[in-house]
């Protein structure tokens, strides 16, 4: 025979239950959406043109350095002439306003 109060524990005890799965499902759907979102950030960052990525004009690139600055001393430069945050393609001796120094 089951006690009022021990009804409404079985009852309480089964909306924890419902609401830990819940939980669980949207956890697991955030972190779905959050490898799609990494993923798609990885591949803007080998993709020359990506829509992603900021024109030449935007970020006033040259093909000459700036000062002792240069592609070749960026952490954005990827050999041989691609940029992680700029559109097309870069020489090592180029620079632009996102320019940012290898440690
Ligand atoms: S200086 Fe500008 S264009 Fe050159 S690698 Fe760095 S961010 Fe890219």
């Amino acid at each position: 025979m089951i006690h009022g109060s021990e009804k409404s524990t079985a009852s309480e005890a089964a909306e924890v239950t419902s609401a830990s799965r819940r939980g669980f499902c949207v956890a697991l759907l955030a972190g779905g959406l959050g490898y799609t979102a990494v993923r798609s950030r990885a591949a803007d960052l080998v993709e020359p043109d990506s829509p992603h990525k900021a024109t030449k004009a935007q970020v006033h690139y040259q093909d000459h350095p700036k000062d002792i600055r240069s592609c070749g001393t960026c952490i954005h430069f990827k050999k041989p002439n691609g940029c992680t945050v700029m559109q097309g393609e870069v020489t090592k001796d180029g620079w632009c306003d996102l320019f940012v120094l290898i440690d």
